[in-house]
């Protein structure tokens, strides 16, 4: 079994007091590695290591070009280390091996999308009505800490660091309690790769003890955090105390939506996609299917025979292309909405159940599982379920698909499958959600902003959207006018 350190200030540690957690493989419910539980007196150090840096240290007078070379840098250990990087987020969390390649890729492009942005921060001059020069110019944040689920280790670890650090910020990553081993394989790379000690730390421990310290350290200037919405309020919350700059990726509860004039080929492959993709454990996931009258049937018979063909196993394992849950307790918590969904009145139509395989009992397995029957008010059509669970849900008209698709707290992201480029863009506009994609679903571009309307979050990721959200703006006015202003 692998024993794995934290990374504070540059040094490999423990917890001080010694604790540690089991983290498990969800494939099988072994236990495959030993992190440290980090406390809040830990929390506090890498704070204090990431202050320093940022105040003391080499970081905020490295060159723009530095940064972006230290990032290209950090891309390419990365890619050199990619089939590694690969099983240990297919043992953590249990995706397709080709997911995790799919997630490692998309990780080393991140840093090296924000690596040619280092050098393309700059503010901009202004006209004044005065005789000054007056300018804008971009900083850095300062510390920023960095929270993270479980879905995408890897992937959500670059999408916060890389645009943090070319910004020229300090950072404090926390990983989830339940996926922390890439993450921390990531501090060994960036270790290597020559970043200054002290700007990126990399803590393991648990949400309510070190998560909380770090986001109610007066010390921090910023919180970015991906994970669920009831947390993303506590966050608010503990960021409004000491006002510090805020930014959330929270749920999801997207509509895919499919017109009578759709592909029928090309909707069912990206409906299945939509939901079933990691699980169904993804906060863009296609969890509500809105199909139209004409095509209802046939899209319905069409999908459900398509759902044996999904095969669950092991990771690792030839052809997999669903894994298992990511923990006992998430599974239990998806069942008790299937239950509840079965209790509400919807029609279960396929799945519920975990897989019969004699090979598969020990991992947190849960088949694909399909409701129709569903109305907006209960609650598997309102709830984030984040498992292989999706509702179908019939419409007539354009106004009842939008009228049934904007209906949700959320607005992560939306599917709109038409060949009428006019319905593309009236739906394109009237739905309510940051993300919109016609005639496929889940494509997410290093280049574009990422992040959700409505409770589905604040503020966006990615993108130069992205780095904006590590700058604070400064206005510099210098007096060109030697005459003295003569008000006294
Ligand atoms: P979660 O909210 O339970 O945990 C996320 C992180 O927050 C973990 O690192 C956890 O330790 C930490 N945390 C928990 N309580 C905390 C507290 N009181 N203070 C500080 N930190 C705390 O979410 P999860 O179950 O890990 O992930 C699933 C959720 O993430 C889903 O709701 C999903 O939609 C969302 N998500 C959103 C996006 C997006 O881009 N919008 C991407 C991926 C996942």
């Amino acid at each position: 079994m692998e024993t794995t350190k934290m990374f504070i200030n540059g040094t490999f540690t423990d917890a001080i007091n010694g604790a540690t957690r089991a983290i498990r493989n969800p494939a099988n419910d072994a236990v495959i590695a030993l992190v440290p539980e980090a406390q809040i007196v830990d929390a506090e150090l890498a704070i204090l290591a990431a202050r320093s840096a940022f105040d003391n240290g080499p970081w905020r007078k490295t060159t723009a070009q530095e940064r972006g070379k230290l990032l290209l840098k950090l891309a390419a250990n990365i890619r050199s280390h990619f089939e590694e990087l690969v099983v240990i987020e297919v043992r953590n969390n249990g995706k397709p091996k080709r997911e995790a390649e799919f997630d490692i890729e998309d990780a080393a492009n991140c840093f090296e999308f924000y690596a040619g942005l280092a050098t393309k921060i700059h503010g901009e001059t202004m006209q004044v009505p005065a005789n000054s020069f007056s300018y804008v110019l971009r900083e850095p944040i300062g510390v920023c800490v960095q929270i993270i689920p479980w879905n995408y280790p890897l992937l959500m670890a670059a999408w916060k660091l890389a645009p943090a650090l070319a910004a020229g910020n300090c950072c404090v990553l926390k990983p989830s309690e339940l996926t922390p081993l890439s993450a921390l394989r990531l501090a060994e790379l960036i270790h290597e790769t020559g970043f200054p000690e002290g700007v990126v730390n990399i803590i393991t421990g648990d949400g309510a003890v070190c998560g909380s310290a770090l986001i109610n350290h007066p010390s921090i200037d910023k919180i970015a955090f991906t994970g669920g919405t009831l947390t993303g309020k506590k966050i608010m919350e503990a960021a409004s105390k000491n006002l510090k700059r805020v930014t959330l990726e929270l749920g999801g509860k997207n509509p895919a939506i499919f017109f009578d004039d759709c592909d029928m080929d090309l909707a069912i492959d990206w409906g299945l996609f939509a939901a079933f993709a990691n699980q169904g454990q993804v906060c863009s996931a296609g969890s509500r299917l809105l199909i139209q009258d004409k095509i209802y049937d046939e899209f319905v018979a069409r999908f459900l025979n398509k759902i044996p063909e999904i095969k669950i196993g092991y990771g690792m394992a030839e052809g997999t292309n669903m894994g298992p849950l990511i923990s006992k307790a998430h599974r239990e918590k998806v069942e008790a909405y299937i239950r509840l969904g079965v209790e509400e009145g919807a029609t279960l139509l396929i799945g519920g159940t975990r897989p019969t395989d004699e090979a598969l009992q020990d991992g947190y397995f849960l088949s694909p599982t399909v409701f129709a029957g569903v109305t907006n008010t209960m609650r598997i059509a309102k709830e984030e379920i984040f498992g292989p669970v999706c509702t179908l849900h019939r419409f007539t008209t354009e106004e009842e698909a939008i009228q049934l698709a904007n209906d949700t707290e959320y607005g992560l992201a939306a599917g709109i499958f038409t060949k009428n480029l006019n319905v593309a863009h009236r739906f394109s506009q009237a739905l309510r959600t940051g993300v919109i994609w016609v005639n496929n679903f889940q494509p997410t571009y290093n280049e574009m902003p990422w992040g959700g309307y409505k409770q589905s979050g604040i503020g966006r990721e990615l993108g130069l959207y992205g780095i904006e959200a590590y700058l604070e703006t400064k206005q510099v006015n210098i007096n060109l006018d030697e005459t003295p202003v003569g008000w006294y």
